[in-house]
């Protein structure tokens, strides 16, 4: 449970921004201006649905303008309210300046428990509400572009894009109204992955940076390391399944919205998913100990910690019993400012969400550009490379038996090097190279400057910089 001195979600995340701000040379005002969101709507309508009308809420909010369009998911959640898009919108503004996403942050939600309807029902409701986002521009590929977040997805975002091009049948830019839209409906290779790679990218990053490692009181490679996930959705799952499955790291612990499964052996993160999907929890699988008090496990032993699901899991109540060294917050908001506090104090190293989970956006911003150039990325260049390394294998396999020095290619070597990046490989490519570029800007101010102590800390100097520097360009 969370405690009465907690701030809100909203508030922790201006106290942590301002805790960064103190330590930079803005000129005055600027920082209140940075700080504030420029502004919220809120939208009441109306969906007749088994035979009655169902009144539902929703929100944009934009917190940033120095770039746009704009961008920032969509959450379908019981929970959502102006608070949260705010603090979440802020979020954005931060994350896209620190991976040089030339966005501004928003961010939307409405309230809803998407379990109760159907996929029909869903439909209509998606549709109703884009299309009040729609009519004042805050759906738009110039202004404002959404992208899924918890209980949204590739359909959500496919309803939104026809939306959008029912009501702009001549705006030939209209795919770009949205991200993270399936691939046959304007969407690019590896978006669903996006936010679970690009947590696997920067904990391979962290993984380099032996002074950070040093920090975190941990050695070696991600290899064995034991990991926690709580919410084995988008994000947590691909995060758990590459960290496991290509880093060799150990999942001890599954966190779902009804319990825990624990296993020091390591889970099977593949077989939990697939009965989360056909039972809708993690209740009765029968490969794990059970633990009904899930959020308990949020505590146990570990060497990194990975929140995934809900803001506030990490608070006041259970900061001090938290064990792991690392955190890496896939979640947005997942720890308070005040648990903030009490886990730098005892020397937690937190990877901070708007680094940590930005590969969505990163991966977003591609599909934006992939939807504006009308074209696949690697459609152009594909076959030309391959054809260039054909005639290197060529010219050496010439050398070697014109020569008779009998050189044998590697196994594998010729199937590797002759195949050109498709679209996939092109986007990871560039997903790491931002997660990479992105933390060493981070770690360097991290590691370098006396007065910060922490990787948040740095995080928001690296993308409060970079808004103040857009808005002096701009004459403000
Ligand atoms: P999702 O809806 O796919 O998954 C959320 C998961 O958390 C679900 O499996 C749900 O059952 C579980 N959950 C709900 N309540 C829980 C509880 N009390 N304890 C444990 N688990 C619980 O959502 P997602 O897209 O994976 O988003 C998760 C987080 O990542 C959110 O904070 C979101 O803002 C953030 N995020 C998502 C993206 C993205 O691309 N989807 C990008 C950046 C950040």
């Amino acid at each position: 449970m969370k405690n009465d001195k907690e701030p809100s979600f909203r508030e922790s995340v201006d106290m942590m921004f301002n805790r960064a701000v103190a330590l930079l040379d803005l000129p005055p005002g600027l920082e209140e201006k940075i700080r504030v969101c420029n502004a919220t709507y809120t939208v009441r309508f109306g969906v007749r649905l088994r035979g009655k009308i169902e009144t539902f809420t929703g929100y944009r909010s934009v917190h940033s303008e120095h770039m746009e369009p704009v961008k920032g998911g969509i959450r379908f959640a019981m929970g959502v309210n102006q608070d949260e898009v705010e603090a979440l919108a802020a979020l954005m503004t931060y994350k896209c300046a620190l991976v040089e996403a030339p966005f501004g942050g928003s961010k939307g939600g409405l309230r809803i428990d998407p379990r109760l309807y159907d996929e029909h029902e869903l439909e209509l409701i998606t549709r109703r509400f884009a299309y009040e986002l729609i009519k004042r521009d805050l759906i738009d590929p110039a202004q404002n572009v959404p992208a899924p977040d918890m209980g949204t997805g590739e359909r959500e975002m496919a309803w939104i894009a026809d939306q959008y091009n029912r009501m702009n049948t001549s705006d030939i830019n209209s795919k770009a109204c949205v991200t993270g839209k399936p691939l046959n409906a304007g969407g690019i290779a590896g978006r669903v992955e996006a936010t679970g790679r690009g947590v696997q990218y920067a904990l391979r990053e962290f993984f380099r940076d032996e002074r950070g490692l040093a920090k975190a009181g941990l050695t070696g490679k991600l290899d064995g390391k034991r990991v926690i996930v709580q919410g084995l959705g988008n994000v947590g799952y691909h995060a758990a399944k590459f960290l496991s499955e290509e880093d060799g790291s150990k999942i001890t612990g599954i966190i779902e919205h009804d319990g825990g499964l624990v296993d020091e052996n390591g889970l099977n993160v593949e077989a939990v998913r697939a009965w989360i999907i056909e039972n809708g929890g993690v209740t009765g699988y029968p490969d794990a100990t059970y633990v009904e008090k899930g959020a308990a496990v949020i505590e146990n032993e570990c060497d990194i910690l990975v929140p995934a699901a809900l803001e506030g899991v990490i608070n006041l109540s259970n900061a001090d019993r938290i064990k792991a060294p690392l955190i890496i917050e896939a979640a947005n908001g997942p720890v308070t400012a005040g648990a903030d506090d009490i886990m730098r104090k005892k020397g937690i190293v937190i990877i901070p969400d708007m680094y940590a989970n930005a590969g969505g956006v990163t991966v977003s911003y591609f599909e934006w550009v992939k939807n504006l150039s009308h074209i696949r990325f690697g459609r152009m260049q594909r076959r030309q490379e391959e054809g260039r390394h054909q005639l290197v294998v060529d010219e050496l396999e010439r050398l070697s038996s014109d020569k008779g020095l009998g050189w044998q290619l590697s196994p594998g070597f010729k199937e590797k090097y002759l195949r050109g990046a498709d679209e996939l490989e092109l986007v990871r490519s560039g997903l790491d190279d931002t997660m990479r570029i992105s933390y060493q800007t981070m770690r360097d101010v991290w590691h370098e400057r006396d007065d910060v102590e922490d990787l948040r800390t740095a995080a928001y100097i690296v993308a409060i910089s970079k808004v103040a520097a857009s808005y002096r360009a701009k004459g403000l």
